[in-house]
């Protein structure tokens, strides 16, 4: 489908490439087991197209959206996205694929490679992940190892949900905010993966732009995001937790009032349900989203400024209040040098969050274009020189974050050039995807590097290049 809007889009990185579009004819849902609670789907199948056809058969089942619902279900799965039911790991949340290997041979992974009777598909294909032997699914996932044609995907059955959103008065309570969501998501209180988003995606998800807020120079000042969030119904906040909870009305209850007492440890916390809350407020899109239903009201904050476009900086960070404050801190500092809005999204589980920040710039503008990479640039190494890496990014930074994933000289990035040399040995495959290139490739100066993604942009050094 090709909507990774913020990870690159449908763009190849080598220059003169033919770009398969899977959208076109291959969007079928070949299967949609209601016992299993499963579905089997082709590349082209989007959320909104999966979700209306489970609607049309009448079926209690959820599919698990991003915060947008106009990709597709594979594409997002094979990229690792991620959604807010508690199906939210698309990934983990696959079973069985089929794949086009780049010398043209088909594979089924997982119980699919086991033939069902009579030549039909594997009865348990989309119900038991590993099968037998080494668990190839995972190589195929970010990868430039093959196409996926079909991939099985699990269903949640429906069930009573409750959203809520739980607001934060102070700047300075956000790690310990983090401290408290640690032990309710490894306790599984927390339903889904929630949310944790600053005061100023309040007024970008108004859908009005930048401008009707500030009109100066520069990011938005603190003073003047106060200033109008005081005006919007969740008030003079700075930090704003989106949850659901899943379950009977009476087990909702009493998660709720957990949550709500351990969260009332930071002062001023207040916790508020749809009803409190304006129809066209943004809660009301959550409640879709977490349970089911794809949107596109995400997409409002693209309003920000004008020719919006946006690059995405996802580093995975301990879910713990002093590396979240590292992570927040170098991401604010950063943000301020380069003269950038700061609007982050937090997904945060049990272990790890996904610290997500969206820059959003004017794509007309050549200073803004630079800047926005540079800022991407300079958080991609200094994040990792904490220890903190990236779990997906755009295509221009793919071969700077695959360098920061070097333990032990670069041992990960040889063991995928092994395969990607043993499976594809003419590189004809997506080369450079995921900073893999393959060997006709390798040693000519592809890559882009340091400051060279600045050049890029104007389209300078995408090819091969001497390195000293
Ligand atoms: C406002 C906004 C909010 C967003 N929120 C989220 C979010 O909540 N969660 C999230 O995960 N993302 C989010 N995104 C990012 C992105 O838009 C979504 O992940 C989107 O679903 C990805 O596009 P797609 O599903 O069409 O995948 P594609 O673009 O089709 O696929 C993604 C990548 O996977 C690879 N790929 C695709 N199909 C195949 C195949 N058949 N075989 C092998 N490789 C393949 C390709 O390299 C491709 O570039 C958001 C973007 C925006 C603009």
């Amino acid at each position: 489908m090709g909507r990774n809007i913020g990870y690159g889009g449908t763009a190849p990185r080598v220059p003169g490439s033919v770009v398969i579009d899977l959208g076109r004819r291959m969007n079928r849902i070949l299967n949609i087991d209601a016992e299993n609670a499963s579905c089997l789907v082709e590349p082209g199948v989007s959320y909104f197209a999966l979700y209306e056809e489970i609607q049309r058969r009448k079926l209690p089942l959820w599919i698990d959206t991003p915060d947008v619902g106009g990709g597709s279900v594979l594409g997002n799965a094979i990229d690792r996205g991620v959604g807010y039911t508690p199906y939210g790991d698309h990934f983990a949340n696959h079973c069985g694929m089929e794949i086009v290997l780049p010398n043209g041979e088909l594979l089924r992974t997982g119980m699919g490679a086991l033939p069902g009777k009579d030549g039909a598909d594997n009865p348990t294909w989309q119900s038991f992940q590993p099968a037998y032997g080494p668990y190839v699914d995972g190589i195929f996932s970010q990868s430039n190892f093959g196409i996926v044609v079909r991939m099985g995907i699990w269903l949640m059955p429906e069930i009573g949900h409750q959203s809520y959103v739980i607001t934060f008065p102070r700047e300075e309570d956000f790690p310990e905010i983090v401290e408290i969501i640690r032990p309710l998501a490894q306790q599984r209180i927390l339903g889904n993966i929630p949310q944790l988003r600053h005061v100023i995606q309040e007024l970008a998800t108004t859908a009005r732009p930048k401008s009707d807020f500030y009109s100066g120079p520069g990011p938005i000042p603190r003073e003047a995001i106060r200033e109008h969030a005081a005006k919007l119904p969740l008030g003079d906040v700075s930090w704003v937790f989106y949850g659901t909870q899943y379950g009977d009305a009476a087990s909702i209850a009493k998660q709720l009032d957990v949550i709500r007492t351990a969260f009332s440890k930071i002062p001023g916390a207040k916790m508020l349900l749809p009803e409190d809350l304006p129809a066209d407020h943004y809660l009301h899109s959550r409640v879709s989203v977490c349970s089911g239903v794809p949107v596109l009201r995400e997409l409002d904050w693209l309003n920000w400024v004008p020719n919006a476009a946006h690059l995405f900086f996802s580093p995975i960070v301990p879910t713990r209040g002093r590396d979240a404050k590292i992570v927040h801190d170098i991401v604010v500092r950063l943000h301020a040098k380069h003269g950038l809005d700061l609007i982050p999204t937090l997904c945060v589980a049990g272990r790890e969050m996904h610290y997500i920040v969206n820059i959003v710039y004017d794509r007309s503008s050549l200073d803004e274009k630079r800047r926005a990479a540079a800022c991407m640039r300079e958080m991609i190494a200094e994040a990792a020189a904490e220890g903190y890496g990236e779990y997906r990014t755009h295509i221009l930074f793919a071969d700077m974050v695959a360098g920061t994933y070097n333990w032990g000289q670069n041992a990960l990035m040889r063991f995928n050039e092994t395969i990607k040399d043993a499976l594809d040995p003419n590189g004809i495959l997506a080369p450079g995807r995921n900073g893999i290139w393959p060997k006709r490739f390798r040693g000519k100066g592809w890559e882009i590097l340091g400051t060279e993604v600045e050049d890029a942009l104007e389209g300078k050094g995408i090819g091969p290049k001497p390195r000293a």
